[in-house]
């Protein structure tokens, strides 16, 4: 086995953590309500506070929270002009919170929010859109999910998606975005978001993924996750338990493909922002080596599932209950509780 070189990846590691929160710091005094927004401002900020945020506290004060505030409003800033034109209410919006009759916020009612912020959330983003399966989808440990999604790609099943969009997802969203702005004001190094080949798979086609931010001086790539602190998926659990599998595998995938174009990668940071803490001390970078059979095997199980589908074999294939899969295993759960 190859050694790690633990002194490197500690330094990889400080360094990588080190720009996230530059960044992030980096909002605290250079954010300014700009003039140009005023029109959509106020709804955008009663929708930010709807959702919990305060991105402008009135005592000045600055924290993490604030600035997962900031990246939310900032986002419904952008996308509340483009609600009208595109509107998709076709998907339903997943973990927004609950309007109490007559409950008013800044002028408008609480029941105008739930409906715009519905609006706002529920317009698909292009990567919503993106129908080749890519590393995070390679990484899915749950067969029966990527087999589904390379039925999809490849025109056997209808490509219908989930039908909903959850919250979360969407403040993660907000959040790499504003990450994307900042970072290049306090680091020059980084490339952001970039498009990288990972392998052609024969029946299926050219897997690529986008990575958020490769640093060549440290040769290393580094992936956002947002998250929460607590609870059962939370950091802190994350933490003791370490990082899941399929994390690890879609950044290895990231590196794989790479290294294949003769880039400097042999680092995978993922770095953790929690939605639900004030303290930026919070923010955890995970760092781990490349490692070649990781990612090969990835691919070669994508490969057996490709044939899977196109032999129509699916039905053998089993959920994953290990993990367990969230959509195949946790899912109907919480729906016959619900029900
Ligand atoms: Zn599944």
């Amino acid at each position: 086995m190859r050694t790690v070189d633990m002194k490197q990846k500690d330094f990889v590691r400080d360094f990588v953590r080190s720009k996230t929160l530059k960044a992030i710091g980096h909002s605290s005094e250079s954010d300014r309500l700009h003039e140009s927004e005023r029109a959509s401002r106020q709804t955008a900020l009663n929708l930010t506070r709807f959702l919990g945020y305060e991105p402008y506290p009135q005592d000045g004060s600055f924290d993490l929270h604030t600035w997962v505030g900031r990246a939310i409003y900032e986002k419904m800033t952008r996308d509340l002009p483009k609600v009208d034109q595109g509107n998709d209410r076709a998907l339903s919006v997943k973990g927004l919170p609950y309007v109490a009759p007559g409950g008013e916020s800044g002028g408008e009612s609480g029941e105008v929010l739930l409906e715009l912020a519905r609006s706002v959330i529920g317009m698909q983003s292009a990567r919503d859109l993106q129908r080749m399966p890519g590393p995070s989808d390679l990484a899915n440990q749950c067969d029966v999910c990527l087999a589904d999604k390379i039925a999809q790609a490849l025109g056997i099943d209808s490509g219908a998606t989930q039908g909903h969009i959850y919250v979360k997802t969407w403040i993660g969203t907000a959040m790499h975005e504003k990450l994307e702005q900042s970072l290049p004001k306090v680091y020059d190094g980084a490339n952001l978001e970039i498009t990288v080949d990972i392998e052609n798979i024969s029946g299926l086609g050219l897997v690529s993924g986008h990575v958020d931010v490769h640093l060549p001086e440290v040769s290393s790539i580094n992936d956002y996750k947002s998250a929460d602190l607590l609870g059962s998926f939370g950091l802190k659990k994350m933490r003791q338990a370490g990082v899941k599998v399929a994390y690890v595998w879609q950044t290895m995938l990231y590196l794989y493909g790479l290294r294949r174009a003769g880039m400097p990668a042999d680092w995978a940071n993922l770095t953790f922002i929690p939605r639900d803490s004030r303290n930026s001390s919070e923010v955890w970078t995970a760092t781990c080596a490349y490692m070649d059979h990781v990612a090969v095997f990835a691919l070669e199980r994508a490969k057996s599932l490709v044939d899977v589908v196109r032999f129509d074999r699916r039905h053998t294939l089993k959920p994953d209950k290990q993990t367990p899969c969230f959509t195949c295993v946790i899912l109907p759960r919480l729906n016959k509780q619900v029900a």
